[in-house]
């Protein structure tokens, strides 16, 4: 059974479509037989997406600081709860234990993961798919300094051979089951 790693908001006030959405791709991941690997919350779109899995027989792995369970953040139905003391800590086995890795909507919780995630794709630490699910626009600015950041040559256009970017639950595993690793320019590396 693979695992796929979702960075997702932990916020409560969002409109109704993103937790529907993240119901969606639960049942999506159920059915397909992907275990859901993340942060182990209860709330927010985390909360939602993690319902989903398991309420259609999926199986979830939370990965929870011992500060959030503290404060009894954590999804107690997981099959399996991580407890960790950091926030880093907590990054680095989400990402040992998962085989691609998906953002939905967030603030900077999610962002702060995708970016390191990219990061390591970049530097080529990383070599399993990313996937950003781009639900009704969300990440369009994100995408347009993406381009920026190639345009102005702070990064090589190779980086965005390192993402994918899906606009619906179906596309975000076409793109996983598509996936071939795509390198970095070495030359770059070399003279930047
Ligand atoms: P944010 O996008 O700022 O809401 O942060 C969500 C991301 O940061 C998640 O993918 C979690 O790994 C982590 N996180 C932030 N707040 C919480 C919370 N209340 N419970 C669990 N994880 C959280």
């Amino acid at each position: 059974m693979k695992s796929l790693c979702v960075y997702c908001a932990s916020s409560d006030r969002l409109a109704a479509r993103y937790y529907a959405l993240a119901g969606e791709l639960g049942v999506e991941m159920a059915r397909r037989r992907w275990t859901l690997v993340y942060g182990g919350g209860k709330t927010g779109i985390m909360g939602a997406l993690a319902r989903g899995v398991k309420a259609h027989g999926g199986r979830v792995v939370g990965v929870i600081p011992e500060f959030m369970k503290a404060r009894e953040l954590e999804f107690t139905e997981a099959d399996e709860l991580i407890s960790v003391l950091t926030m880093r800590e907590r990054k680095m086995l989400m990402e040992t234990r998962a085989d691609a890795f998906l953002a939905l909507p967030g603030g900077w919780g999610t962002l702060e993961e995708l970016m390191e995630i990219l990061t390591l794709a970049h530097l080529e630490v990383l070599r399993k798919p990313v996937v950003i699910l781009n639900q009704d626009g969300y990440y369009d600015d994100l995408l347009r300094l993406f381009d920026r950041i190639v345009d102005e040559r702070f990064m090589h256009a190779t980086i965005r051979g390192k993402f994918g970017v899906a606009r619906s639950v179906d596309e975000v595993f076409a793109l996983i089951d598509g996936w071939s690793h795509q390198p970095g320019d070495a030359k770059w590396f070399q003279t930047r």
